[in-house]
């Protein structure tokens, strides 16, 4: 029996914590299935207003909402707690519900356990989930399969849920709080992109945070099957022994997989027939080529032919704010990695980087020191623009091992690194830094960069 059905025999109340797009999403398929409902946000800024007043617009007698706190006695009480993305495992509404022996249930997991028909490729890993599972969704769509992307890359599981159509596939990215919560997932295929430490300010400790990426194969079963990185010795330990079948993929040079990366012809590989051209894939790095197998792996795995496969990575673009191309100007490219808001991202960047190149640097320092950027910078660096909060850090920092020129506001970051930047070479935004002490968030300040650069 689903949630939702065992639910409405019960007539109980469940509570949703958290008021952003996928609490209220939770909140209106509840709502629409005629569960009542207590829905509470600890926080009461602009985006749980906008979605406090369009709830309670609706006038219902069965919604109870609630902006600023949790009511955790009536938590308590609850048939269920359903949980946003954003709430940790560690947060106070969790433990009123778990001392309670209330279940507790991402807001992904009701997704999907009310579309149980529809099958779904889940996606997860440290890095590299967002391009992985928006491949997924290209793809599927360029072999015209009704293929959906959900999760943590936007669209609330129970948003779909809550259509009058479902879609034939989904491809569902999910971060390692929502998998805490999600103790029934049946993927068709499961992918671990890599394993790497990662929000050791959210977890007490990295095993923990491994843990949780770990729940991805609780279900397995030998009937099930995963995508895996060769490359990455994490994610081999963590996988080695799940049931099921096993698909991997590497891009190390000299060693071949289920698909991988030839280095002396230049091919991409799958199953031991070249796919395509390296070239003809318009991502940088070897870390997108790494997502690109990953996803053709979990697609061939599913029926998807190797022709069509080619045929939508050719045709795929950079997502936004990651590694994306924005537009060559006098000769110099200017590239958008504005969502690399820590070290070890930039540094992937600085290595998928094939020209001279100039680095902005900067914005809210996050703890990490920046010399570990110092070894990839002499390659091809020509100049760093040190901006915001942390530029004298990053001063400090690297200053002996490259140029670093300070900037203070945006515009002048932008104009310092035009007059630098070398004919033939790029700008690369990849900050390491969050975005906070200049713009909202890092897609704002992926957007800044972009209007600027378009504006010349
Ligand atoms: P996620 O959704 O896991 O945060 P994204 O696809 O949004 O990952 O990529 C975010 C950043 O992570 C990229 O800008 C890039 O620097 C880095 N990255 C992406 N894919 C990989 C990968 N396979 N291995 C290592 N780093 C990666």
């Amino acid at each position: 029996m689903s949630y939702l059905t065992e639910w409405q025999h019960t007539g109980r109340e469940v509570s949703v914590a958290g008021l952003a797009r996928s609490g209220a999403a939770a909140v209106r398929l509840l709502r629409a299935h005629g569960v009542p409902v207590y829905a509470s946000d600890a926080g009461s800024g602009p985006e749980v207003h906008a979605v406090h007043a369009a709830l309670a617009g609706a006038q219902d007698d069965d919604l109870t909402l609630e902006l600023g706190g949790h009511d955790l006695a009536r938590v308590a009480r609850s048939a269920a707690l359903v949980l946003s993305p954003g709430i940790p495992p560690s947060a106070a509404v969790v433990r009123a519900a778990l001392e309670a022996g209330v279940p507790v249930l991402a807001e992904a997991q009701l997704g999907l356990d009310t579309m149980s028909r529809v099958p779904y490729i889940a996606v997860t890993g440290t890095n590299g989930k967002t391009t992985t599972t928006g491949l997924l969704e290209h793809l599927m769509r360029a072999a015209g399969r009704d293929g959906v992307a959900a999760g943590n890359i936007g669209t609330p599981l129970c948003e779909i849920a809550a259509r009058s159509e479902w879609p034939a596939w989904l491809a569902v990215e999910l971060s390692s709080f929502q998998l805490h919560d999600c103790p029934a997932l049946r993927p068709a295929v499961g992918v671990l992109t890599n394993l790497a430490p990662d929000h050791l300010d959210r977890y007490p400790d990295l095993a923990s945070y491994y843990a949780d990426k770990a729940r991805l194969f609780a279900g397995a079963t030998d009937a099930s099957c995963w995508v895996s990185n060769l490359d990455d010795r994490d994610s081999r330990r963590m996988i080695a022994n799940v049931p099921g079948r096993h698909l991997t993929f590497t891009v190390m040079a000299g060693i071949t997989a289920d698909a991988w990366l030839d280095h002396t012809t230049g091919q991409l590989m799958l199953d031991g027939h070249e796919l395509l051209p390296r070239a003809a894939l318009c991502l940088l790095g070897d870390h997108n080529v790494a997502n690109a197998l990953a996803a053709v792996l979990a697609l061939h795995a599913t029926g998807v032919g190797r022709q069509e496969l080619a045929a939508g990575l050719r045709s795929f673009e950079p997502i936004p704010h990651r590694l994306e191309p924005v537009r060559v100007v006098d000769d110099v490219l200017w590239i958008n990695d504005s969502k690399a808001t820590n070290v070890a991202s930039t540094r992937v960047a600085l290595e998928a980087m094939d020209r001279p190149y100039v680095l902005l640097l900067g914005g809210r320092h996050k703890g990490e020191p920046y010399v570990s950027l110092a070894a990839s910078l002499r390659e091809r660096a020509v100049a760093v623009i040190a901006f915001g909060e942390a530029g004298q850090l990053i001063q400090g920092d690297l200053g002996g091992a490259v140029r670093v020129l300070p900037a203070g506001d945006f515009d002048e970051v932008m104009a310092t690194a035009r007059a630098v930047a070398p004919r033939g070479g790029a700008v690369l935004l990849s900050p390491a830094c969050s975005s906070y002490d200049m713009f909202a968030n890092y897609e704002e300040r992926g957007a800044t960069f972009r209007r600027i650069v378009e504006g010349w």
